[in-house]
């Protein structure tokens, strides 16, 4: 059940689709029993697997020149000076913690709503996260409470893009006292902009991830952008080992070189079997994500008037449309989510609270109740299928689950809360 939902290949959906079409022309009959609606679906072109063979013809299957190119890219799509591709957000993230030398002792800011990567890479390096609550409004980093939560030990700030839509970094930067680093956990925002600003331009650096649901993808993956040239050297070696060169140097000339490791690396560095996949996509962005922004804006016509609730989105702020979160009151989220997936519908909770989770309740210097409006968001939020390929039937069935199986009850049952409230 779970998988059908999770994983719909391309050849299965459009097999149902036609299968689907015809019984809809009999009579509109058995709608609702044999509709599936994936939480996400690919749009890798079919000349991917071309791509990939063209790399193992090659010879050469780590971080080579399909890497570069992409990096390449990347620094002229964002404007900046340096880019690397990485295995993951995660592994980049540790890569650039480590290349700012950053460690047991230091403290690093990250927001409670988020997904538990953020906290987790700053543990991994031996670092403490200090969580802070997120804006009500937006979900976003609230900037007066990480100004109230810098102490001598402060290193960094992870702020979070979430759903798509930027932190507006550069009055971030203004409420810290200089030399604090800003490193944009841009998971979600290959596309955003705020003030016409993008990641990368402000801060530190920005990291993306490539992983399979995300906007661009090529499975597992990520990248680092930034304009810091003494940070992009130290990462160039961070993401092998700390190794002083790469495979693709070790060898050049036809002799080989001999390295040194002068500090401790991981291993973060992406392969052109993977980096192939990113370079069509790259040239398309914008078009996806236009096809994004017109399905969230019909979710989010057509559940105006619900109690549903939604972020705002602000004025000067393009949001990647990463992800379509809804917020369900009366703590019937749970309930909600189980007819969703009972219809067929991939519905996910992104995410709770992250200083809820066991490894960060059971630790006794994790604040208990400090973190309310992500605490109730986390405990509130469904996201709804969103990526471009969402036909508009597809769509349409989430939206009649919503107003047929959901909202009515909903409706009552707050009704009936509200009754008791007033006795
Ligand atoms: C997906 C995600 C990550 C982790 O990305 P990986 O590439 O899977 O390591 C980090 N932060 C946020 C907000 C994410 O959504």
């Amino acid at each position: 059940m779970i998988s059908t939902i999770f994983h719909d290949p391309i050849s299965h959906a459009s097999f149902r689709l036609k299968f689907r079409s015809s019984l809809l022309k009999i009579k509109n009959f058995g709608r609702e029993a044999s509709m599936r609606v994936p939480f996400y679906r690919h749009s890798l072109p079919a000349s991917s697997a071309t791509l990939v063979a063209e790399v193992i013809e090659s010879g050469f299957l780590t971080s080579g020149q399909y890497c570069s190119r992409v990096e390449d890219k990347l620094c002229a799509i964002f404007g900046v000076s340096h880019a690397k591709l990485t295995s993951s957000w995660t592994q980049g993230a540790v890569a650039v913690l480590l290349a700012l030398g950053i460690g047991p002792g230091d403290e690093v800011i990250v927001p409670a709503m988020t997904f538990v990567a953020t906290a987790n890479v700053v543990k991994q390096v031996g670092a403490t996260p200090v969580f802070v609550d997120v804006e009500p409004s937006t979900l976003l980093i609230d900037i007066a409470s990480v100004r109230a939560a810098v102490t001598s030990r402060t290193r960094a700030v992870i702020p979070v893009h979430l759903y798509g839509q930027m932190v507006e970094i550069p009055a971030l930067r203004a409420a810290l006292p200089a030399g604090i680093r800003i490193i944009e956990d841009a998971a979600h925002c290959f596309e955003g902009r705020r003030g016409g600003r993008r990641p990368g331009q402000d801060s530190d650096a920005a990291i993306f991830s490539f992983y399979a649901t995300k906007n661009v993808t090529c499975g597992e993956g990520g990248a680092v952008i930034t304009q810091d040239g003494a940070l992009a050297a130290n990462l160039k070696e961070a993401v092998l080992h700390g190794m002083s060169a790469a495979a693709a140097q070790r060898f050049s000339g036809g002799r080989y070189q001999h390295w040194d490791v002068a500090r401790l690396g991981t291993k973060a560095n992406l392969p052109d079997l993977l980096a192939v996949l990113l370079e069509t996509q790259l040239d398309s962005v914008d078009a996806r994500l236009a096809q994004r922004e017109r399905l969230a804006r019909r979710y989010e016509e057509n559940l105006a008037a619900t109690p549903l609730g939604f972020p705002a989105i602000e004025a000067e702020a393009v949001s990647a449309r990463h992800l379509f979160p809804i917020h369900v009151p009366g703590g019937q989220r749970d309930r909600v989510m189980r007819v969703l997936n009972d219809h067929g519908i991939g519905a996910t909770v992104n995410y709770r609270s992250v200083p809820e989770l066991s490894l960060y309740r059971n630790d006794p210097t994790v604040p208990r109740n400090g973190f309310p409006v992500s605490l109730d968001w986390g405990e509130g939020t469904l996201c709804l299928p969103l990526f471009p390929t969402l036909r508009q039937d597809e769509q349409d069935h989430v939206l009649n689950i919503l107003h047929g199986a959901v909202l009515p009850s909903l409706d009552s049952r707050m009704i009936e809360e509200r009754g008791v409230a007033a006795l």
